[in-house]
């Protein structure tokens, strides 16, 4: 469930191929149980769909007293009874883990604006904070294959320093890293690559390089009126990572 395309299919509906009619696998055959899109015509829209909860790192577990629950794919943690209001993004980094996949990535959207912007009040949310960056690293660790090549200028600690995480796609060999900054995401990093001069180069106006603390008591951003997430595309088979503009209500 490393990859995100992996944790957004766990919602779907399932055909298993045990013919066993447990209670778990008859909640797989059902799918996500509770409405798939931010905008429904019955009732209110969930915060939490397949695909902020796949982004925010969770996939679908069901247990049979808890039809909704999901398990984060880094840090094991479970999470369920999910209500329109919760945020996948919020609710991880609010479990009281320390995992790297709630700070180096659930963490950014607490931070972002409906118009993409971004607000940083605390020095530690900062792109550039040690305990940002160290996250980061911990998402490369034991799975980034330029790690193992001596000398290889894009290793998981220049990554990191640079603002990129691992995201990785479905290949073994798969070294695509994403800032979750800017949206940028590159792969086939070669031993040479300044993963700090690739970042600048392509998005010279990322959070990552132009970010500012706003102190406590400053100007209050101003929210305009939430606006419906829009769906993924209906259909899917990249492995590439899908970075998709969040529009999202922050709560102050
Ligand atoms: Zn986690
Ligand atoms: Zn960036």
């Amino acid at each position: 469930m490393s990859t995100y395309d992996e944790r957004l299919a766990s919602f779907a509906p399932r055909k298993l191929k045990s013919s066993k009619k447990t209670t778990i696998n008859a909640l797989l055959a059902k799918g996500w149980p509770h409405p798939t899109s931010a905008s429904t015509s019955n009732g209110r829209p969930y915060k939490a769909t397949p695909t902020t909860l796949a982004d925010a790192g969770f996939y679908f577990d069901p247990r049979a007293d808890k039809v909704d629950n999901v398990t984060c794919f880094m840090c094991d943690h479970s999470l369920a009874e999910w209500t329109p209001e919760d945020d996948p993004f919020e609710e991880h980094l609010n479990m009281g883990s320390k995992c790297a996949w709630a700070i180096a990535r659930c963490s950014i959207e607490l931070n972002r604006q409906l118009d993409g912007s971004f607000v940083f009040r605390s020095e530690d949310r900062l792109p550039t904070a040690k305990v940002m960056e160290k996250a980061r690293a911990e998402t490369f660790r034991g799975h980034w294959i330029h790690d193992s090549v001596k000398g290889h200028t894009a290793n998981s600690r220049k990554m990191a320093k640079a603002g990129w995480t691992f995201n990785p796609g479905e290949a073994e060999d798969s070294d695509i890293a994403t800032c979750y900054y800017c949206g940028k995401s590159l792969d086939g990093w070669e031993a040479g690559d300044d993963p700090l001069a690739e970042h600048r180069k392509r998005m010279p106006k990322c959070p990552m390089f132009t970010a500012q603390l706003v102190e406590e008591g400053g100007p209050e951003p101003t929210l305009p009126d939430p606006v419906p997430i829009p769906l993924p595309p209906a259909s899917s088979s990249s492995s590439a990572p899908k970075k998709q503009a969040k529009s999202r209500r922050i709560e102050p």
